[in-house]
């Protein structure tokens, strides 16, 4: 089968297009054909080195397809599913853990299902697992017109908050109000101090920041006392190592570094985050936008272009029809 491999890791040139022989499932894996791959920056970690899977692998962490073979006989030959939480994805054929897949809904299409898991289950967990949300809460969240951040932006919208949202381009603005954010910035030296004059001088209750190292000195200024700070990503690059004695000079404020896998450790998590999702998708008041696809071939394009931001929302390579 077709598959991108990584067996040495690098920049996107790494990602070659090749011949490997087909995934043969376990009792507890699926075997499916895929027909569209989600690509998520996590993929970025992975392909330069910075998350590691042993070489050769095959970079993927959520797609779309039609189960071809279930060794336990319970799931129907054809049935369309998504999944998330394994890599292999970026093939034409990828065997996928039983407990980390759903149904896909016939309204749903296959590249909204190829990326919904990961971004949307995300957003989720950030929205309502790592603080439950609630009417009146501030959020400072950057990168506000990416895949998570769009859909962090309307969940936390649903749920009453005021959304600051921080985005690099006019284009990206546009997409970040149209989500439903509140007020949108750009980076600057001085965001923190332009949103707390948003917001009465107070600081905000609770900083998402996906970006990192190039925002996390102000996300710390932005928060309020006995606040959070959130950093869920480092599309900018890893964080320096910090000293605790800066959480009590910004005003004793909370700091945590979640990930997904910790937010859906149990078959009953991942359900609950994944039904949430997929029915607010399905019922409409979720709006889920994919902002590009690429042929399985051109995965290399996908990765400059999500490393360049040059992309919105979520983007997908198409595999197959
Ligand atoms: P996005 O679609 O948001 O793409 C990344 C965005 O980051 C860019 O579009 C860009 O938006 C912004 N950005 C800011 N600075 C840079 C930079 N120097 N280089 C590149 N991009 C930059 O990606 P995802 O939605 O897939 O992921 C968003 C973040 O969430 C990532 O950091 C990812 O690792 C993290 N994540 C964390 C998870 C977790 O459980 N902890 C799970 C899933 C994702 P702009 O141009 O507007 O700044």
């Amino acid at each position: 089968m077709k598959a991108i491999q990584i067996t040495k890791t690098g920049g996107p040139e790494v990602l070659t297009y090749t011949d490997v022989p087909e995934p043969v499932p376990n009792a507890d894996q699926v075997l499916v054909e895929v027909t569209v791959a989600g690509i998520n920056y996590i993929d970025t970690y992975y392909r330069e080195g910075i998350y590691h899977y042993e070489l050769p692998f095959i970079p993927g962490q959520e797609g779309c397809g039609r189960v071809i073979e279930d060794p336990k006989g319970e799931i129907a030959e054809g049935t369309v599913v998504a999944w998330t939480g394994t890599a292999g994805s970026y093939a034409e054929i990828a065997a996928v853990p039983r407990n980390r897949l759903v149904a896909v809904p016939e309204g749903i299409s296959h590249d909204v299902a190829a990326s919904m898991l990961l971004q949307g289950m995300t957003a989720h967990y950030l929205i309502h697992g790592v603080r439950d949300t609630q009417e009146g809460d501030s959020i400072l969240l950057t990168a506000g017109a990416g895949g998570v951040g769009l859909l962090a932006t309307q969940m936390a919208r649903t749920a009453g908050a005021t959304v600051y949202s921080v985005v690099s381009s006019d284009e990206k603005e546009k997409l970040a109000y149209e989500a439903g954010a509140t007020e949108v910035f750009r980076y600057s030296d001085n965001l923190a101090e332009i949103v707390r004059r948003r917001n009465g001088g107070r600081g905000v209750d609770v900083v998402y920041d996906g970006v990192g190292k190039e925002t996390f000195g102000e996300s710390l200024e932005a928060v309020r006392p006995r606040g959070l700070v959130c950093l869920f990503g480092a599309a900018s690059g890893p964080v320096d190592p910090i000293d605790p004695q800066i959480l009590n000079t910004h005003g004793s404020i909370f700091l945590t570094r979640p990930s997904l896998g910790a937010y859906t450790a149990t078959d009953d998590e991942f359900r609950m985050r994944a039904q949430a999702v997929t029915r607010a998708i399905e019922e409409g008041s979720l709006n889920f936008r994919v902002g590009a696809h690429y042929a399985l071939a051109d995965a290399r394009k996908a990765h400059e272009d999500l490393q360049s931001r040059k992309t919105t929302g979520s983007i997908v390579l198409r595999i197959q029809d």
